[in-house]
């Protein structure tokens, strides 16, 4: 691979006899979509929504993030996320510790949560763009409130395995968390640290909106099969 060629098969980038690089018109199964984050943000059952509806290889995917917490509006817990492929952060408004604006990438693996005293506001929206080949892996793992060596870790796939019968399968960095959290919280083994014993809360899944995502997509899936059986009677 060069600087001029992407190894991308789907979207070869070759430069133009004047030297120029030009994106190839997009494939008709991926039609160009927009939307907007303030309006997205508002109609979010959970945190780090998908605003598109390509999440497959090679794909481009922004996800909207709307938070209110620390002070009045309570904890909102704190987990490490471990993503095989770059964030791009994207401040739309906050009073927090991130700015209004800021853009960040940060390390691979990096801190997700965390509050304080101090009530904050956050609208971001994080895009990433999907491998085109090979594995591609995600972790969630919480750490011990008191000493914070890592107790709980959990890995999975950023596709949606081959094996989901669904029509839109859920994000699989929410189902991934949802699922880390769920284990975390069930038992206290998964949140006694080794190294000093303490046993951490449980995590507030409901601030992330986690469980009210996968409740409605399991809905709207079963929605999907109702009206596949009603065609066929
Ligand atoms: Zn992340
Ligand atoms: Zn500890």
């Amino acid at each position: 691979m060069n600087n001029h060629e992407s190894r991308n098969s789907n979207m070869t980038i070759k430069p133009d006899a004047d030297g120029a690089l030009r994106m190839p018109e997009p494939r008709p199964d991926k039609a160009p979509v927009k939307t907007n984050a303030y309006r997205y943000a508002r109609q979010a059952n959970t945190q780090l929504l998908p605003m598109f509806p390509y999440d497959g290889p090679g794909d481009i995917v922004s996800a909207c993030t709307s938070i209110r917490a620390g002070g009045q509006s309570g904890k909102r817990g704190y987990f490490l996320h471990t993503n095989a492929v770059d964030e791009v952060m994207v401040s739309f408004g906050a009073n927090g510790r991130v700015r209004t604006g800021d853009v960040v990438v940060g390390p691979k693996t990096h801190g997700v949560g965390g509050s304080g005293a101090a009530e904050f506001f956050a609208l971001n929206v994080v895009t990433q763009r999907q491998l085109e080949e090979g594995e591609q892996l995600e972790a969630v793992a919480f750490a011990c409130e008191a000493c914070s060596q890592e107790i709980f870790k959990l890995s999975f796939s950023a596709f949606t395995t081959a094996d989901h019968d669904g029509f839109f399968p859920p994000l699989p960095s929410n189902a991934g968390a949802a699922e880390a959290a769920a284990r975390f919280n069930a038992s206290e083994a998964n949140r006694t640290c080794k190294a000093c014993g303490h046993v951490s809360d449980p995590f507030p899944i409901a601030m992330w909106g986690w469980d009210k995502y996968l409740r409605a997509t399991s809905v709207s899936e079963d929605a999907r099969r109702a009206l596949e059986e009603a065609i066929r009677k």
